[in-house]
């Protein structure tokens, strides 16, 4: 929804400046994905090459997505997407540019739709670690939690694709790229204040769960870190509901969140999730990474001894204490940790990005006249 909001938004506009008739067209993109219950992945990030240069002044002019060729019915388009997640099971790549882009850059402004499985496309999926236990047959006996789900990234390469007009939702228009990007941002940044603090609630209640199962649930301590993992995760809930709340009807006719307060939200989640995964590790203590495999669970001699050795408070099946372990490791460690803290760092931008749109926003110079009025300080 990120995506399809922020184009929805920018093509409007785009349409306010030109005759062009990119946001009817697009709303009927719109109304087709939800009578069809489509998967659209929100495509922006592009490999980028040398980072401190301008997609022109790049020596490989395909590190940044753009347009090879014009036709009368369309365009040609080559390049890449990298870290695109859920690439392959989603029905189209929604595609929008990367950065704002200038006046000689028209051709990598390109924004349009692409069916996942047209000619001229390859995934080159992302290896990650505990992927090849997460098949491993002989782990079966399922104590291997947190480790179960099917979610990818991929670099998806384009090579020479044809997007039929239909499918074309700017085309050139380079001064509205910042305006796409700045909203796909900001409704990107506000969704990690819902689904990073959902992951969090996992964390703090593994962690009272291994409190128990450890016996320490009654240190003060323990329960004091508790505390503050529930804090962390509370605030970054917190700043996800204030940028919705305090998001507006736009001209265009749908909402946009207020764009400080997501960047607010999302630089707070850049930091939040590694403390919590920090005192969920501290208080599980450290067998989640070096828990025997589920094959010595399954031989009754080794069994025993895993059961007499690792077991935890009295009462507590040894079993539940390793899937709890499992389920710590894969979240800091393992598949789980690329999303709650690989996604929390550079998904939606990496810091700085945040922090440049917040030092844009804060409007200093109103806080400047406060500050001065209170210190009864007059200035011509
Ligand atoms: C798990 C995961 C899932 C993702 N899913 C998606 C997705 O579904 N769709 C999608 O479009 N994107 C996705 N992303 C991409 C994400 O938006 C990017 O990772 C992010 O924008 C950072 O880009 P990068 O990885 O190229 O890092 P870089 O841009 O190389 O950043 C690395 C560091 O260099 C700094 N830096 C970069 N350029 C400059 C510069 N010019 N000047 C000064 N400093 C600079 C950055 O601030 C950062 O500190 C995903 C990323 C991850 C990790």
């Amino acid at each position: 929804m990120d995506a399809i909001n922020a184009v929805f938004l920018t093509t409007y506009e785009i349409d306010k400046k030109y005759d062009t008739s990119y946001h009817q067209r697009f709303t009927e993109y719109v109304k087709m994905v939800e009578e069809k219950d489509w998967v659209i992945d929100g495509c922006m990030t592009d490999p980028k090459g040398d980072r401190s240069k301008h997609p022109h002044q790049q020596k490989d002019p395909d590190v940044f997505f753009h347009v090879v060729e014009r036709k009368e019915d369309g365009v040609v388009v080559r390049g890449a997407k990298a870290h695109q997640t859920g690439a392959i099971n989603s029905h189209e790549h929604l595609i929008m540019p990367t950065l704002a882009m200038r006046n000689e850059e028209k051709g990598f402004t390109i924004c349009c739709a692409i069916p996942v499985d047209d000619d001229g496309i390859t995934y080159y999926c992302g290896r990650q670690s505990c992927d090849l236990r997460r098949l491993d047959q002989s782990e079966e006996g399922n104590i291997d939690c947190g480790n179960q789900f099917g979610v990818h990234e991929c670099l998806v390469v384009f090579d020479d694709v044809f997007v039929p007009n239909e499918q074309i939702f700017m085309n050139g228009e380079s001064e509205f790229c910042g305006r796409l990007v700045e909203s796909f941002a900001a409704y990107h940044r506000q969704s990690y204040g819902g689904c990073k603090a959902g992951v969090g609630d996992v964390m703090v209640g593994a962690a009272a769960a291994i409190a128990e199962y450890n016996g320490v649930q009654n240190a003060s301590h323990i329960r004091d870190k508790i505390t503050e993992m529930a804090h962390l995760n509370e605030t970054i809930y917190a700043c996800g509901m204030a940028c919705s709340a305090c998001g507006k009807k736009t001209e265009a006719g749908n909402y946009l969140v207020d764009i400080l307060l997501a960047n607010v939200c999302k630089q707070n989640v850049t930091r939040f999730p590694f403390e919590i995964a920090r005192l969920l590790q501290d208080i599980a203590g450290g067998l989640f990474v070096t828990c025997p495999s589920a094959r010595e669970l399954r031989n009754p001699e080794t069994r025993k001894i895993i059961e007499k050795y690792l077991v935890g408070a009295e009462g507590v099946d040894t079993i539940n204490r390793i899937k709890m372990m499992r389920l710590i490791e894969n979240s800091v460690l393992g598949r789980g940790a690329v999303g709650y803290l690989a996604e929390s760092m550079h998904g939606a931008g990496s810091p700085q990005a945040q922090r440049i749109m917040i030092n844009r926003l804060a409007n200093l110079e109103e806080k400047k006249k406060m500050a001065k009025s209170l210190a009864r300080i007059k200035e011509e």
